[in-house]
């Protein structure tokens, strides 16, 4: 049995991931997958949220496809990691109601997180479900026991309410759960390239783990940068910058982005070049992952294998979770007084 401490974080499977996945939380995962017991969720269930339409719902294998292929093109290597799909894990619904009773209205609404995603789903109320997104998303964290998760900034204040969720469990009846820490990435939220504040895959600003060099090339050019900039020989802002930004976080050669910044605060060097060479590092980062992908799209048998390996993992471990939760809580009384007649929580061999 392993010792290592235990890391879970996921994606909704509402499409392929992007760079803002990437910085934010996918290569902190890569790192840390080594010296911790890693835990990777598609959180299908989530996105009923905000999208409960049967027209939604079909979307979602596909969906769970594509994430898996991208995890694994980016090296999450499931050898060492148990990637799975949260509506497979039927403790999941379970926990989930032991702590809505743990968690108040109001500090629900306090988060502005949830304010964003009713406006942005175009909700005019705030449906009950989703107002539990992050009692649902400490679920996802505390099933596994989780000590660490690896988010992007905008998923900080979730964490912070799962560890008051787990403080609050562990005080009312038994220490159950791990306080787990937050860990946001080396970019906490990456731009879109519109400029705008978050690369999203709903604002039509993101670039995919897996789009080609062409679209790669097409996006690039098309990107956002100092507004107030007419002329290449105009002194540029470097600051803020979309197109810098970029260059900061995804090209290797340092000393070619030392040197771009410097022509462009000169007036030195337009737009055109800056961008090129971006298009240029963004595809030698991608590629390998590209080539990842695409060998693992001809062997759709080892992506189900993964994926239901890591299905049957976590069940194991939610089943032995909600065990330890029921009996901390005192709530196997029903299953005690008929344990021999009725088999309630699947125990009985
Ligand atoms: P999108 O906005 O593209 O739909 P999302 O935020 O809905 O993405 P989630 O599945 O909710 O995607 O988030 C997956 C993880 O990626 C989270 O940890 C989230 O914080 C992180 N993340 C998503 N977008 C960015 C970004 N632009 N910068 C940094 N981290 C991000
Ligand atoms: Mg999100």
């Amino acid at each position: 049995m392993t010792t290592k401490p235990r890391l879970l974080t996921g994606d909704r499977p509402t499409g392929r991931l992007h760079l803002g996945h990437y910085v934010g939380s996918l290569a902190n995962r890569i790192k840390l997958q080594h010296e911790y017991e890693a835990f990777f969720i598609i959180a299908d269930l989530h996105t009923l949220t905000t999208k409960p339409e049967r027209d939604f719902i079909r979307e979602i294998p596909g969906y769970i496809r594509e994430i898996v292929l991208d995890y694994l093109a980016v090296g999450i290597d499931p050898e060492l990691s148990t990637i799975f799909v949260q509506s497979a894990i039927p403790e999941t619904y379970e926990l989930n109601l032991l702590f809505e009773m743990l968690v108040t209205v109001p500090r629900l609404e306090r988060l502005p997180s949830l304010k964003d995603m009713a406006r942005d789903a175009n909700l005019d109320t705030m449906p009950f479900g989703l107002l539990g997104y992050p009692v649902l998303q400490a679920v996802d964290i505390l099933l596994p026991r989780a000590n660490i998760v690896p988010v992007g900034k905008d998923n900080q204040a979730h964490v912070e309410l799962a560890r008051e969720v787990a403080r609050r469990f562990n005080l009312l009846y038994a220490p159950v759960f791990p306080e787990p820490d937050v860990l946001v990435g080396e970019v906490p939220t990456l731009v879109g390239t519109d400029g705008s504040a978050k690369m999203s895959k709903s604002l039509n600003n993101a670039i995919f783990l897996s789009d080609d060099a062409e679209t790669v090339g097409t996006k690039v050019k098309g990107m956002y940068t100092d507004p107030n900039r007419l002329r290449a020989t105009d002194p540029g802002a470097v600051e803020g910058n979309p197109v810098f930004i970029y260059h900061d976080a995804f090209n290797a050669n340092k000393a070619e982005v030392a040197e771009l910044k410097e022509r462009y605060r000169a007036g030195k060097v337009g737009d055109v070049e800056v961008k090129a060479r971006l298009a240029a590092a963004l595809n030698d980062f991608l590629d390998p992952f590209r080539e990842r992908r695409a060998r693992y799209m001809t062997r759709p048998l080892l992506l189900q294998d993964v994926i239901a390996n890591g299905i049957r993992r976590m069940q194991a471990e939610a089943k032995e979770t909600m065990r330890l939760a029921r009996e901390a809580a005192g709530l196997g009384y029903v299953a005690e007084l008929f344990q021999d007649t009725v088999d309630i929580f699947g125990e009985n061999e």
